[in-house]
């Protein structure tokens, strides 16, 4: 496994590689591995000859306040879990060599970045996209391998990458999780040992919210009601205010940004089941939710 830190040498591997035919398979990190990344890398060693996975805190992404500066970072951790994932080239920018001094070209993705996360963090899905860009035009996957728990950034990428023409397959990972149920993700580092143990309540909140819309849609054994029949009348406002209060009935958790019920291939907020499933017979649901517990923000979503 090789450490590359330039962009230059980075795009003549890119090149060597595609000269000789292999094919390219490319993971995003911003590093602090765990096994949610492991399971991307994974993913990318089977389909692909060869695995890029790059590891950059991409200071675009975080607004003023928020928590570029502690972010986890641990090099020799990270290259000893890539290495075990099977990674060929871990790709370790920094800042400069990625922003230079003097950087002024942004990518918005409109109507999908100020929803959601994004309403309360500002500019962060331009970040997202406009780091994502590069690091694609950098690397020159023939894939790129994105997680879902980061389910709203899965979108925007995709929608970008399809706007602009971009050349590599996105391919969305499932969560991978702890044993009770908390998404893995670099930032659960953060909470102090009583937090880790209600952390979970996100979790259980998106199940339960998840059982009440299967409940009422008698899904059953993956099988949809077909359109044009009725749900059961179930109120989806309902199910979002009582998953928000039982969140906020936890004694740790501070905040809840959002916990949102959205049709899973454009985001657009589903009001009522009915109506929904009518127009959208084949369409998934998706229902995510970020809370923040002390200083600490955690995202979830399920899908069904
Ligand atoms: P991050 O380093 O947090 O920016 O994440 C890098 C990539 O790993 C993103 O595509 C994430 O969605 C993905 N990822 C993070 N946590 C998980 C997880 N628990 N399961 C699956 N993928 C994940």
């Amino acid at each position: 496994m090789q450490l590359i830190k330039t962009i230059k040498k980075m795009k003549d591997i890119s090149c060597y590689l595609k000269k000789k035919e292999f094919s390219l398979g490319f993971v995003p990190t911003m590093g602090y591995l765990h096994e949610g990344h492991s399971s991307l890398a994974a993913r990318s060693k089977k389909q692909c000859d060869i695995t890029v996975l790059s590891i950059f805190v991409n200071p675009a992404q975080f607004g003023p306040g928020e928590d570029y500066e502690k972010y986890p970072r641990d090099l020799e951790r990270d290259k000893r879990i890539a290495k075990e994932a099977g990674v060929d080239y871990i790709f370790y920018p920094s800042a400069e060599e990625m922003y230079g001094s003097r950087y002024g070209t942004f990518i918005t993705v409109k109507g999908l970045g100020d929803i959601m996360c994004g309403k309360f963090r500002p500019g962060h899905f331009d970040g997202v996209s406009t780091v994502v860009a590069k690091l694609l035009n950098i690397v020159s996957p023939d894939k790129a391998y994105f997680g879902q728990k980061d389910y709203q950034q899965t979108i925007i990428i995709r929608k970008m990458v399809s706007d602009l023409n971009l050349k590599p397959e996105i391919i969305v990972c499932p969560i991978v999780r702890e044993p009770d149920g908390l998404a893995m993700s670099s930032r659960n580092k953060y909470l102090n040992p009583n937090e880790r143990k209600n952390a979970t309540i996100l979790y259980r909140s998106l199940e339960e919210a998840a059982a009440n819309i299967k409940l009422a849609w008698k899904y059953l054994d993956g099988n949809i009601k077909p359109a044009g029949t009725k749900t059961s009348g179930i109120n989806l406002n309902e199910i979002k205010k009582r998953a928000t209060d039982r969140l906020l009935e936890n004694e740790v958790v501070s905040e809840v940004d959002y916990f949102e019920i959205r049709n899973a291939e454009n985001l657009e907020e589903i009001k009522d089941l009915d109506v929904f499933y009518s127009d959208n017979p084949k369409a998934g649901i998706v229902i995510a939710s970020a809370i923040r517990m002390g200083g600490t923000r955690l995202i979830d979503n399920m899908i069904i």
